[in-house]
């Protein structure tokens, strides 16, 4: 029986015209994009074919397109490019861990940070903003949408109240890009994060639009290569798959894709919740990107069912896939004011824009099955089983 991969969230496969678009530029079209040979012409206008693109899917102009290695190192060039010593930071207590560490290390350098909390369904509200802005305040970094739960946080109002108290405004979209309609003007943002392994480019590819106005320090030192933004030899088919990747990107949104993932993805949740007590959905109430499911299935530890489904062919996550390993329950669900015992119960499950219906099928019978051998299993449902009877 083929896997079934449900942790799009954690990272998504190449879609295969992504790697076609690359291949040619690790064999006979390489080149370093700062030679002046056709080699390097070549590389050269790849690249800048791709910046098109990312520019296309976000609604920016080409230039203010910054390559980077991921939606980490985006979202710290965000951060410590546009923060001195003496500046109050405004971010969230549900951001990802590339946000919230950068933001603890910036504590430390003298920079003083805000943490908003959420809503139990996971939403930041504007009025925590209002009340927490100070004159110093120099940047709020609100995510558009959280890779636990889904949640699509309202970053229009939010960078609109930012820009009013005269701060700039960062938004981290490595789990809207590719998901929702992107358009930086309308957003409002002054910087935003994009990741390719979140959008079926290559791992180690993304992206930081830098709104022209906006003066980013350099967090490396070297050439002059993405305009002194962020020198290093540019990894030529990776732009040039997160390019293609966007490109591809903007069709599927463009094509009604979120209404069909977001009708999968409902039909999962109904099958999964229609056959399991004692269960629901993490930020039901909020709204949510598209291909998101958090749920919770109290009386059994999620660890033990990741791995009860992962035997059984169905990859899926507990928390966020960067914190596995860590035996703290995750901080998103306990800001949302989920107790211990729930949030340590909550799995992911992530479609991606290549779930099948039958794959949302099987997994309505895989998940069902196994909560209740682990629930058999459960001292704690022993307890309530023998209340209730
Ligand atoms: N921001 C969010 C919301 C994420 O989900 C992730 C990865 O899971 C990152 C940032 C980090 O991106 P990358 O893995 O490309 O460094």
């Amino acid at each position: 029986m083929r896997r079934i991969y449900m942790d799009a969230n954690a990272t998504t496969p190449l879609l295969p015209e992504v790697l076609e678009a690359m291949r040619p530029f690790w064999m006979e079209e390489f080149g370093n994009a700062s030679s002046i040979h056709q080699q390097g012409q070549g590389a050269r206008a790849a690249v800048d074919r791709a910046r098109v693109q990312v520019a296309g899917l976000l609604g920016c102009r080409a230039a203010e397109v910054v390559f980077t290695s991921g939606g980490t190192e985006s979202d710290n060039m965000a951060l410590f490019g546009v923060l001195h010593p003496g500046d109050h930071l405004i971010t969230t207590s549900i951001e990802h861990h590339a946000v919230l560490h950068a933001a603890e290390e910036l504590a430390e350098r003298g920079i003083e940070v805000t943490f908003l909390p959420c809503t139990p369904d996971g939403v930041v509200e504007v009025a925590a903003l209002k009340e927490a802005l100070r004159p110093r305040t120099r940047l709020v970094s609100v995510m558009l949408a959280n890779n636990e739960t889904g949640a699509i946080q309202p970053v229009h109002e939010l960078a609109a109240v930012a820009h009013a108290a005269g701060a700039l405004f960062h938004t981290d979209a490595v789990q809207a890009a590719g998901k929702l309609e992107i358009d930086v003007a309308k957003l409002g943002c002054d910087l935003l994060s994009v990741s390719g392994h979140k959008m079926y480019a290559p791992q180690g590819t993304g992206a930081l639009f830098v709104r022209r106005s906006v003066r980013l320090r350099p967090m490396f030192f070297g050439g002059l290569h993405e305009r002194g933004r962020r020198p290093g030899t540019e990894n030529v088919a990776g732009i040039v798959g997160l390019g293609k990747a966007a490109e591809s990107a903007q069709s599927w949104l463009a094509g009604g894709g979120p209404a069909e993932l977001a009708a999968l993805r409902d039909r999962l949740e109904q099958g999964i919740l229609g056959a399991v007590e004692e269960a629901g959905i993490n930020g039901a109430a909020a709204a949510r990107v598209a291909n998101t499911s958090n749920l919770f299935f109290d009386h059994v530890e999620a660890e033990a069912l990741v791995i009860a489904l992962d035997l059984k062919g169905l990859a899926v996550s507990g928390g966020s896939a960067c914190q596995s390993g860590a035996t703290e329950p995750s901080h998103v669900l306990t800001a949302m004011g989920l107790s211990e015992a729930r949030a340590r119960a909550s799995v992911r499950l992530s479609l991606s824009r290549l779930t099948t219906e039958d794959e949302v099928e099987r997994a309505i019978a895989m998940v069902p099955a196994a909560v209740g051998r682990l629930r058999e299993l459960s001292p704690s449902w022993a307890k309530t089983a023998a209340t209730v009877a």
